[in-house]
């Protein structure tokens, strides 16, 4: 949450400024997602990213939408964690040379963004039904849709492990693969599509002892 510029006293108070940080976030996100793209150094991870920068020019004009809908111009509240999780990515990708383990570390900052927009506008739909913003729901709801999506779209492609020899691994299980040698990697990633889902997990933690 960000500065309060205002006294919030109210669910109401809350859910304004709630709304004015989200717009904050995304913009700055519209601002910083041309560099990660540029320096992403895998094809798929730059297309991604593409993508989720239309969706998140869409999504703030969706929130112009909700200010409209209040009869509000559409406002910015300075938001402290989403400019540090912007920076920390930001500092990261000058300092990572090896491209493999910079595209692991991009996945990464990105899936962060994403889950703070998760929390917040997971927040938002909450209040607004509540509060009976009725009219505000499909439009914050339909930019959690995005930014769920994005996220199980950045997973997916962290567990495809387009990063094989990063030192640091990226998602669940990246310490297990890291030990392994790139062709026993395949076969656990084959035995992961065609095994159940606990079974997957099972013999990762088993690998990991
Ligand atoms: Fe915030
Ligand atoms: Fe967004
Ligand atoms: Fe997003």
């Amino acid at each position: 949450m960000g500065l309060f510029t205002k006294d919030i006293h109210s669910l109401e108070d809350l859910y304004q400024h709630g709304l004015q940080d989200i717009y904050y976030a995304e913009n700055q996100i519209v601002k910083s997602l041309p560099k990660m793209i540029e320096t992403a150094p895998h094809g798929e991870l730059k297309r991604g990213l593409q993508q989720h920068l239309r969706e998140t020019q869409d999504q703030v004009r969706r929130l112009e939408q909700v200010f409209k809908l209040h009869a509000q111009d559409a406002r910015g509240d300075k938001c402290p964690a989403i400019d540090g999780i912007i920076q920390e990515g930001d500092d990261l990708m000058g300092n990572v040379d090896d491209q493999d383990t910079l595209g692991a570390g991009i996945i990464a900052a990105a899936q962060a963004v994403e889950h703070y927009e998760i929390t917040r506008y997971g927040a938002l739909i909450a209040w607004a039904k509540e509060l009976g913003h009725r009219h505000d729901v499909p439009l914050l709801t339909r930019t959690l849709n995005e930014e769920k999506a994005t996220d199980k779209k950045l997973t997916a492609l962290a567990e495809r492990r387009i990063n094989p020899r990063s030192e640091k691994g990226t998602a669940r299980g990246g310490h297990a693969r890291r030990r392994a040698s790139r062709s026993s990697n395949r076969a656990a990633a084959s035995r992961r599509k065609t095994g159940s889902k606990a079974g997957g997990k099972k013999k990762a933690s088993a690998r990991r002892a």
